[in-house]
C-alpha cells in the first residue's frame, strides 16, 4: 500500500480545502431537532451544488464517479474541518447503492437523483420490538393486494422517520417458510395514508428515531426493491453499505476528537494518561486500518462485503474509548452543562454509547467476524 498521494489527489485534497474555506458554516447549528435537520438538509445541498454529495457515486447516476481513496480524501478534509455529515446519510451511504446494484432502471431514475440533492430524505425501517439483533425474526406483514400489497406492523428506532420522504422496509411476504426466507423488501411513501410516526427521546435529548406503526398500508407492486421474498440478502447486503462507508467518516471525526483532547491530558493523572495513550493509539490504528481497507476496496472494486464488521466493531470501540477520556478529563464539566462547549462534549459523549447499538450490536459484528470470516462454527440459533 502506498501511502503517498498522487499530484492529482493532492489537487482534488487542495480543491475541497478551498471550497471547505468559502462554504464551510461557521453559525452555529440551531437549537431545535427539525430547525438542526434542515440546517443538516441545507448544508447537503451545499455540497450537492459544490459537486461534493455522492463524489464516489457513479457519473450515471449523478455522482463524481470518484474512487475510494479520492472519496476517503473528501471524508477526511470535511471531517477535520469539522464539516457535520449530510441530512440524507441513510439514502447517500446505504440506499442509494443498494438501488444502484439491485433496482429496476426505473427505480433508479425515479429515486436517486433526489436522494443526492436532498430533495428526499430516506430511513431504514428494519428493527422490531422483538427482532432487532435477530432481525429475521420480523413480523410486519405484506400482503398481496390489488396490484401490490398492504402492509401491517411495527418498525422502532427507525433513524429520521419522521423527515423522510421513503422508507427502506422489509416485511414479512410469505409467513410459511423458514424465517431469513419470505421476507422481502419494499420502498415505503411515508406520507401513505396508515403510517403513524412517533418520535422517541434519545438521552442526548434528540429525537432522532422513532416508532413507525403501519395499518394496512397500500404499496404498490413497483415499489418492491430486489425479487420477492429476497428480502434477506439485500438486507444484509444494506448492512455491509452501513458499516463501510461509516469508518471513513467516523475515524476523521475520531482524530478531531482526539486533537482536541490533546492539550487537556497535560493536567492528567498518569493512570487517565495511560487510558488517553490507548485511546489515541486506536484512534491511530483506526486510521491505517481505514487506508487499508481503503486501498483493498479501491484493488476489488466491488461492494464491500463481510469485513465491514471489522471495521464497525473497532470504529465503535474506539469511539467509545476516546469519549471515555474526555469523561474522565471533563466529567464535572460535562455534567454541570454550564456552557455551549460542555453542553457539546455531553452530547458526544452521550451519543458514543450508541456506536457499539446501531448498525448491528458490538456482539452481533463479533459473531460475524468469527462465523464469516475465521470460519468458526455457528453458535446455536
Ligand atoms: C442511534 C441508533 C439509531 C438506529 N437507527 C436505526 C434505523 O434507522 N433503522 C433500524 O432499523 N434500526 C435502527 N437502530 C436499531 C439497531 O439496529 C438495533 O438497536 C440493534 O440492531 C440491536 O437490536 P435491539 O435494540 O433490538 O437489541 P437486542 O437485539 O434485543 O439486543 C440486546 C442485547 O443482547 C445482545 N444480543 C442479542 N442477540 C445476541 C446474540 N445472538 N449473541 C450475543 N448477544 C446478543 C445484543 O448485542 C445486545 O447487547 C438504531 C439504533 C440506535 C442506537
Amino acid at each position: 500500500m502506498d501511502l503517498a498521494l498522487s499530484e492529482a489527489e493532492l489537487e482534488l485534497r487542495d480543491q475541497v480545502r478551498r471550497w471547505l474555506g468559502e462554504r464551510l458554516p461557521r453559525s452555529p447549528h440551531p437549537e431545535g431537532p427539525e430547525e438542526r435537520f434542515h440546517d443538516l438538509l441545507a448544508w447537503q445541498r451545499e455540497l450537492f451544488d459544490g459537486g461534493w454529495a455522492g463524489l464516489s457515486w457513479p457519473r450515471a447516476f449523478g455522482g463524481g464517479g470518484a474512487d475510494p481513496v479520492q472519496q476517503l480524501i473528501v471524508s477526511e478534509e470535511l471531517a477535520s474541518a469539522g464539516a457535520p455529515e449530510p441530512a440524507n446519510v441513510v439514502g447517500i451511504d446505504v440506499m442509494g447503492p443498494v438501488i444502484m446494484q439491485v433496482g429496476t432502471p426505473e427505480q433508479q431514475a425515479r429515486y436517486l437523483p433526489a436522494i443526492l440533492s436532498g430533495e428526499e430524505v430516506w430511513c431504514q425501517g428494519f428493527s422490531e420490538p422483538d427482532a432487532g439483533s435477530d432481525l429475521a425474526a420480523l413480523r410486519t406483514r405484506a400482503v398481496p393486494f390489488d396490484g401490490g400489497f398492504r402492509v401491517s406492523g411495527q418498525k422502532v428506532w427507525t433513524s429520521w422517520a419522521q423527515f423522510s420522504r421513503w422508507c427502506a422496509l422489509l416485511a414479512r411476504t410469505d409467513p410459511e417458510v423458514p424465517k431469513h426466507q419470505g421476507i422481502s423488501l419494499l420502498i415505503i411513501d411515508m406520507k401513505s395514508p396508515g403510517i403513524d410516526v412517533r418520535p422517541l427521546i434519545q438521552m442526548t435529548g434528540d429525537p432522532e428515531f422513532s416508532e413507525v406503526f403501519l395499518d394496512n398500508v397500500f404499496v404498490p407492486r413497483e415499489n418492491l426493491l430486489g425479487d420477492l421474498d429476497r428480502g434477506w440478502q439485500i438486507a444484509t447486503t444494506t448492512l455491509m453499505y452501513e458499516r463501510g462507508p461509516y469508518i471513513a467518516r467516523r475515524q476523521g471525526y475520531l482524530r478531531t476528537v482526539a486533537e482536541r483532547l490533546m492539550p487537556m491530558l497535560r493536567e492528567a493523572n498518569e493512570s487517565l494518561r495511560q487510558e488517553a495513550a490507548r485511546a489515541l493509539t486506536d484512534v491511530e490504528a483506526l486510521r491505517f486500518h481505514t487506508y487499508r481497507r481503503t486501498s483493498e476496496l479501491q484493488a476489488s472494486g466491488g461492494p464491500p462485503g463481510a469485513e465491514t464488521s471489522i471495521d464497525k466493531l473497532f470504529a465503535g470501540q474506539t469511539e467509545q474509548r476516546l469519549f471515555d477520556v474526555a469523561f474522565e478529563l471533563l466529567g464535572h464539566e460535562i455534567a454541570s452543562g454550564s456552557d455551549a462547549v460542555a453542553r457539546d462534549w455531553a452530547y458526544h459523549f452521550l451519543y458514543s454509547r450508541s456506536a457499539t447499538i446501531y448498525g448491528g450490536t458490538a456482539e452481533i459484528q463479533r459473531t460475524v467476524i468469527s462465523e464469516r470470516l475465521l470460519g468458526l462454527p455457528r453458535g446455536s440459533p
